[in-house]
């Protein structure tokens, strides 16, 4: 049965309250090109120790959508609500803000290199990071509490890494540093953006493990931005789908996987290396994600659809819920006819 999805809760959600929750999040970037609107209306909701994947290419607004929420984006004008545990952040005082940021809620980005120091040792970025939340830890807790961190993240003599600089590491260990540094202050929600996307394969998979871990131990609600569908089945509880700034689909990684209802999820999913399809060419959406300071009329990936009929480009579809997932799509949930 298809009905109206009046609430943005999201299809298989665990009945908790959510600990961060975006509502109608908007993000409009003033360019010379003209406005451009980043993220369109984004509804989420990541509940205490689940893991959410936010899955779409590059450029459809995962990573805004991300640095509005924690007040991370300069000259941009974010509107509607993104609450952690009942706190409204969007427009909070910048203090109060970092008081949340990097403690409660913690992010790693996709490139080690560029978010550490090169003229800090690990060590002291550790102690610089507990000890900006907790100012009156001494340098001997601190530095007591970074060997043992290190050594979570599966560092290796982890005392004699604590004083090397990031350029004496590798790529892996760099991204091992920074998850070390975002767990720090034992945050609730870490959001972690391509966490993975710069590393080698053999890497990419040891730190997707490392994550899985630390969610699992910490019961940690963990957010994993990625263009990769390919590391979200063994890493994620439920999917948002995003496309042109909006969420196209969400429901759990089950039942998308199996079913997946809107034609980008199956785009992506069509994507994928199979093993038991090794040798064949590896299909691909065809053409691009539009542009935000341009966005065709109605649906904006009916340009690049294969289902698309004439009313696709003239509304742009709502989320419906259906039977296995919820949906944007006026061709395989056509909403209620509103009179
Ligand atoms: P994703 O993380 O999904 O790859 P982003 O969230 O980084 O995509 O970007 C969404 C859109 O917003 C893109 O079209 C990008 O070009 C645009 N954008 C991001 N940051 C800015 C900015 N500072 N100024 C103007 N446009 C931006
Ligand atoms: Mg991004």
């Amino acid at each position: 049965m298809i009905e109206q999805a009046v609430a943005p809760v999201p299809t298989g959600a665990p009945t908790a309250e959510p600990i961060l929750r975006l509502r109608d999040l908007r993000v409009t970037f003033d360019t010379v090109g003209g406005p451009a609107r980043a993220v369109r209306g984004v509804s989420l909701d990541v509940f205490p120790g689940e893991a959410v994947a936010v899955v779409g290419e590059s450029g459809s607004g995962k990573s805004v959508t991300m640095l509005a929420t924690l007040g991370l984006l300069r000259g941009a004008a974010v509107s509607g609500s993104a609450t952690y545990r009942g706190t409204e952040l969007i427009g909070l005082a910048p203090s109060r803000l970092r008081h949340v940021r990097g403690a409660k809620i913690s992010m790693v980005f996709q490139d080690p290199m560029t978010s550490l120091n090169p003229v800090l040792t690990v060590g002291r970025q550790l102690d610089m990071v507990m000890r900006a939340h907790n100012p009156d830890m001494s340098k001997k807790a601190t530095r007591a509490r970074a060997v043992d961190l290190l050594d979570q993240v599966a560092i290796a003599q982890a005392a004699r890494r604590c004083d090397a600089y990031p350029h004496e590491l590798s790529g892996g260990m760099r991204q091992r540093v920074m998850i070390a540094m975002a767990i720090a202050n034992e945050p609730e929600v870490l959001i972690a953006d391509e966490p993975t996307t710069a590393l080698d394969v053999t890497v990419q998979a040891q730190i997707m493990d490392l994550l899985g871990r630390l969610q699992r131990e910490r019961q940690l609600s963990l957010v994993l931005i990625t263009h990769d569908l390919g590391v979200v089945a063994g890493a994620a509880d439920r999917l948002a789908v995003m496309y042109a700034g909006k969420l196209v689909e969400h429901g759990t990684v089950p039942s998308v996987f199996a079913e997946p209802g809107h034609p980008y999820t199956r785009g992506l999913l069509a994507c994928l290396p199979r093993l038991d399809r090794r040798g064949e060419m590896q299909a691909a959406i065809p053409g691009i994600p539009p542009s935000p300071l341009s966005l065709p009329p109605g649906c904006p990936f009916a340009p690049r659809c294969p289902d698309a009929v004439t009313a696709c480009t003239e509304h742009e579809p709502v989320l419906v819920r259906t039977a296995t997932s919820t949906i944007a799509c006026s061709v395989h949930a056509p909403a209620a006819v509103v009179r």
